[in-house]
């Protein structure tokens, strides 16, 4: 079969921060880079982020990198990488002044300086204080950064496939990942983008869920071409519930509102986070928010007449801060419930919304998977931000550390495929096989029929996930769920798409992401599943305690034949010396 092809030294797949930030660091290097993304590049998921990113300034209270590594390694409920989160929390610093000097308008303090919000799981001298670590654009923080790196790529000539959706990797018979097969959206045309090296970038994958914070786009099709072209997912079973999304609806009201100094109520007006977190309160570790606003509603002491949520405070803040640092929260809490919080507290309740686990990755952003002892790196193939484990989330992470980690390693997977362009000069030849089987997916969805449709079987999807793999887990329901799973994997088989007069790309492009996310529900529920303790967002019912000595490792899910490895958490850090796991208390 002849198909258009391209060229390019590295093909950058996602628009988001992550794949901007490498690509603006290729295209600098004057590298011949391509981005693909399935929307315009400003609005990737990151345009969303309202909160900030962290980075030990200290601006507003004492601060360093190293208490800002102790607390992601608490966050992370000790199963974070620790060589990987030194290396992150050490860079902070520096990479949100580049951001600066690229153009984003942070917000001020009256001395110049930029302005640091409090956000949760954050502390001075390794636990102690609050600390004041995340720097913010008021409360727009991601489209702040998104629309610069934009800007700069632009300026930097790297060159942009916008509206186009990656269908698979293409791999040849040495293991090197050569490129994608991608899909023109506007004409349906496929078209072959040939690269040295690939970078997936692709996002998170909140659709999963039905109530979620994430753009109807988080479809994780990057993580999914991983599992297809034989590469496992680590941690899946570790997905962030943000406890502040609007109840009912999962939009996100930005953890900043609680580190402005708004608090969390119940139906009694009790500010019920002292009894789960007596000394950080409403800004402890997010896991631990979402589980107590869950008990409470599960105790009936939910609010609403339903009582299935809890209050979120911030009128006493004044209408003055709530104009200045929260004006988006605003907004939205006016569009979608049409209320003002500077009269009223918003109605919120645990969402979906972060996803921890992702493609294993080093720290220079190098895929890699277990060989004998070891492991070994994809050769061509790197990954960052969100569809990428580095691992510096682990079980659990923290407010204000994803806009830093896609910008971090986003510039180390540039530099480290500098390195690799240069001992890898040529494009090396692509089998006609993997094009054809890449090709086999898109063709499949050419059928038309009287079939199940496959916007009911997302919408069961989401509904099995949220069902059988929310906040607290059980053998039982999780075992119940991860048939359900495989069931709509079986009908999502036969599915087709409708017989109209002529098929859209859009439904195509749905039938695509819906596989997708098929293949990422059987990996999360499965690692879920396999986890036999509670530890961060992972809360088994069965298994309360965390257990360092069996699980203190890092899952691996492979696709074929749906099975689950394990390997060590890296516990020692670059330069100084480890943490080592503490009990977990805020
Ligand atoms: C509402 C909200 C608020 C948040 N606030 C904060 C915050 O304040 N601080 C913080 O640190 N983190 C925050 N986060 C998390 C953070 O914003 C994200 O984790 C991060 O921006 C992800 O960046 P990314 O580059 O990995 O992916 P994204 O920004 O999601 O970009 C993914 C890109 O991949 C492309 N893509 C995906 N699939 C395909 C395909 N098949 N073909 C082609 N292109 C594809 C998309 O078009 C897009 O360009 C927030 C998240 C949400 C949902």
């Amino acid at each position: 079969m002849t198909l258009p092809r391209r060229r390019f030294d590295t093909l950058v797949i996602g628009a988001g921060g992550g794949g901007l930030r490498a690509a603006l660091q290729l295209a600098q290097a004057e590298a011949n880079v391509a981005v693909v993304s399935k929307v315009f590049p400003t609005r990737s998921h990151t345009v969303a982020a309202q909160g900030g990113i962290n980075a030990a300034l200290a601006n507003v209270l004492p601060d360093n990198w190293h208490w800002h590594m102790y607390d992601t390694i608490k966050g992370s409920d000790y199963l974070g990488d620790q060589d990987a989160i030194e290396y992150m929390c050490r860079a902070a610093a520096h990479l949100v002044i580049e951001l600066e000097h690229a153009g984003v308008p942070f917000s001020r303090q009256a001395d110049g300086r930029i302005y640091q919000r409090r956000f949760g799981g954050q502390s001075q001298n390794f636990g102690g204080e609050q600390a004041a670590r995340t720097c913010a654009a008021a409360d727009r923080t991601g489209h702040a950064i998104l629309h610069t790196l934009y800007q700069q790529n632009i300026r930097a000539r790297t060159h942009f496939f916008d509206e186009y959706f990656a269908v698979d990797l293409l791999r040849d018979e040495q293991g090197y990942i050569l490129g994608a097969l991608v899909l023109e959206i506007e004409t349906g045309e496929p078209l072959i983008i040939e690269a040295k090296t690939t970078l997936i970038a692709s996002g998170g994958a909140g659709q999963l869920f039905r109530t979620n914070t994430n753009a109807h786009i988080n479809t994780g099709d990057g993580m999914a071409m991983a599992l297809r072209a034989g590469i496992p997912l680590q941690d899946m079973e570790f997905f962030q519930f943000h406890p502040t999304g609007i109840a009912g609806k999962g939009m996100l009201i930005s953890e900043g509102v609680r580190g402005e100094g708004g608090y969390l109520i119940n139906r009694d007006g009790e500010r019920f986070m002292e009894r789960y977190a007596p000394h950080a309160l409403d800004l402890a570790s997010r896991d631990v928010v979402s589980r107590a606003i869950y008990t409470e509603v599960k105790a009936g002491r939910g609010c609403g007449p339903k009582y299935d949520h809890v209050l979120l405070k911030l009128d006493h803040l004044g209408e003055a801060v709530i104009a200045q640092r929260l004006p988006a929260i605003r907004d939205m809490a006016r569009t979608f419930l049409h209320i003002d919080p500077v009269e009223q507290p918003i109605p919120v309740y645990p969402t979906a919304h972060y996803t921890m686990g992702g493609i294993p990755t080093d720290r220079h952003g190098r895929v890699v998977v277990p060989a004998g002892h070891g492991e070994e790196r994809i050769p061509g193939l790197y990954a960052v931000g969100e569809c990428a484990c580095v691992s510096v989330h682990g079980a659990n992470r923290l407010g204000g550390n994803s806009l830093l980690d896609i910008v971090v390693f986003g510039r180390a997977a540039g530099n480290d495929i500098i390195e690799y362009l240069k001992e890898n000069r040529y494009h090396r030849p692509l089998s006609d096989d993997g094009i054809a089987a890449a090709m086999a997916r898109l063709t499949r969805w050419e059928q038309r029929g009287d079939g199940e449709s496959v916007d009911g079987l997302r919408r069961e999807l989401q509904q099995v996930m949220e069902e059988h793999c929310g906040v607290f887990r059980t053998q039982a329901v999780l075992e119940e769920g991860l048939a359900k799973v495989r069931q709509l994997r079986a009908r999502l088989d036969h599915a087709v798409l409708k017989d109209h007069s002529r098929i859209f790309n859009t439904a195509r492009i749905e039938a695509l992401e819906l596989e997708n996310l098929v293949e990422l529900g059987l990996a999360t529920v499965a690692s879920a599943l396999g986890r036999n303790e509670s530890r961060g967002a992972h809360s088994r019912v069965d298994y309360p305690q965390r257990d360092d000595e069996r699980w203190l490792r890092h899952s691996l899910y492979f696709r074929d034949g749906e099975t689950l490895d394990y390997k060590p958490v890296r516990m020692k850090p670059l330069t100084v010396e480890s943490f080592p796991p503490q009990e977990r208390v805020y």
